[in-house]
């Protein structure tokens, strides 16, 4: 199991952006969250990788527990990488420096191992030829597909996608896609948030609905896609 969360809630102050919340990912598994904004999508997300902590409930992460203990929190952070509606570049850096910073000072991998890896996820990410750029000298989806390089860098057993593509302009949202798809055959734990239904069909195995902090249905991608 590469992800579970028993009865999971989470509060800002009085309000429940998450209730109850059960769900179960296999490893392997590629997971689309839809809902309506405001449905606790993006809390449910961040919750996985600890960039929030849950109020209450279980989250079990490739076997590791989310309970605050900050041995687990390093563990998960290698673990999980998180692509963002916006691309989180670091402005002042290089394409390639943006992508060898988390393997060198996290992992502590060599300058020279980790900026090769770097070229052959650009590679990956179909941007070869923009390692030595800075993020504003790239298109949007550009910059996405950096970010994506950026979390496969740190070697993750699981990637989770916020929105990845409604930051950008209609004519960049398939770039970012196709890459997206190349990943999900490759046999990538995923777990998405997105309004992109053509992608949801081609990559999904699980829908999930999200309305009000619930998750509302939880069905197979061919049941859903099925349906009348
Ligand atoms: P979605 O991703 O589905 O749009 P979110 O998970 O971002 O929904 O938000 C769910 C609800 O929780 C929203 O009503 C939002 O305003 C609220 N919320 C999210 N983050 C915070 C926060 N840091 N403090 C207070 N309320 C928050
Ligand atoms: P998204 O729509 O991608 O979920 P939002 O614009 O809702 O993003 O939220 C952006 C950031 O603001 C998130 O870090 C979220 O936790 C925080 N946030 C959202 N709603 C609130 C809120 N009502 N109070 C405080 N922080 C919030």
């Amino acid at each position: 199991m590469a992800v579970r969360l028993t009865s999971v809630h989470k509060s800002y102050g009085d309000y429940e952006a998450l209730k109850d919340i059960d769900l179960e990912v296999q490893s392997g598994e590629k997971v689309i969250i839809c809902g309506p904004s405001g449905s606790g999508k993006s809390t449910l997300i961040r919750c996985i990788n600890r960039l929030e902590a849950h109020s209450s409930g279980q989250i079990v992460v490739d076997g590791i527990e989310l309970d605050g203990d900050t041995k687990h929190l390093a563990a998960i952070r290698k673990d999980v990488g998180m692509v963002f509606q916006q691309f989180n570049l670091f402005p002042h850096m290089t394409v390639l420096e943006n992508l060898v910073l988390a393997p060198m000072r996290v992992r502590g991998t060599s300058r020279a191992a980790a900026e090769a890896m770097a070229l052959a996820l650009l590679e990956r990410v179909r941007i070869p030829e923009q390692a030595h750029k800075y993020p504003a000298q790239l298109s949007g989806g550009q910059q996405q597909r950096v970010a994506i390089a950026r979390a496969l860098c740190m070697k993750p057993r699981i990637l989770l996608f916020d929105e990845p593509t409604s930051a950008l302009d209609p004519e960049m949202i398939s770039e970012v896609l196709d890459v997206m798809v190349e990943l999900a055959r490759e046999g990538m734990t995923m777990i998405c948030v997105t309004h992109e239904m053509g992608f949801a069909r081609k990559v999904a195995d699980t829908m999930v609905f999200m309305d009000q902090g619930r998750i509302v249905e939880k069905a197979p991608a061919l049941q859903f896609f099925d349906a009348p």
